[in-house]
């Protein structure tokens, strides 16, 4: 990714200020993709699905990683987007261009991004399967979706609840790890409205910290998945 994807409040890209802990490869950020397996003992929910061959050739090996974790594929019936991005939807449809998940039986989108994910040709097979989601809907006992407009206008986590615990699955609120925790007012390019994705982090890092849930992020580096408290300024994050 091309450092001028991260933008100071008002829109403006970074220039010689370019934040010194943001670590750079050739010049270039690194975006990590990762989707998250959710299993309730009978059935595996899947939030997001990687890129598979529609972006960057390092991505797209969520079947790789599936088997690394010995998750069968055949158990993931329920998917859900958090939103309608190349590298979050593109999994649904294997490189050699056969179906990712055989036996996948209910295909959530937020319901405010269904025409855009309509609008490929690449998942067009899909596109009558997929059922709107709403913030509020349970997809499972367990598993319930929650507004986080900002980065996408359906943008959506999902708060899954298990032994008094709980995981907020989040999505995109933060692209950009060794920065955006510390300082959560700096955008992403891609933000569809970066105004609004900045609200949304301050608010959904706040209600992890205060809370102390667990959060699971699309663009966390690895292992994705750890909890939030606050800083010196802004807010941590410690890895599981
Ligand atoms: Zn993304």
């Amino acid at each position: 990714m091309p450092v001028r994807r991260l933008h100071k409040p008002g829109g403006e890209p970074f220039g010689d200020d370019f934040p010194p802990q943001v670590p750079l490869f050739d010049g270039a950020l690194r975006l990590s993709v990762n989707a998250f397996a959710i299993d309730d003992g009978e059935d595996i929910t899947l939030i997001d699905t990687g890129s598979s061959n529609a972006w960057h050739p390092t991505m797209g090996f969520l079947p790789q990683a599936l088997g690394e974790a010995r998750i069968d594929v055949d158990r993931i019936r329920t998917i859900a987007f958090t939103h309608t991005h190349l590298d979050h939807i593109h999994g649904l449809v294997l490189a050699d261009g056969r179906d990712g998940f055989p036996r996948l039986s209910r295909l959530f989108v937020p319901r405010a991004e269904l025409d855009m994910f309509r609008s490929g040709a690449r998942l067009s097979r899909f596109h009558d399967r997929a059922e709107p989601l709403d913030p509020g809907q349970q997809l499972s006992a367990n598993i319930e979706a929650v507004a986080a407009p900002g980065h996408e206008v359906g943008h959506t986590g999902f708060r899954v609840t298990s032994g008094g615990e709980t995981l907020l699955v989040w999505g995109d609120i933060v692209h950009v790890p060794s920065l955006q925790f510390e300082r959560p007012e700096v955008a992403w390019e891609f933000d569809a409205d970066q105004d609004q994705a900045r609200e949304t982090r301050l608010r959904i890092l706040a209600l992890a910290a205060n809370n102390a849930w667990c959060v699971a992020g699309a663009h966390l580096d690895s292992p994705g998945v750890g909890r939030i408290s606050r800083g010196e300024t802004g807010f941590r994050f410690e890895p599981l």
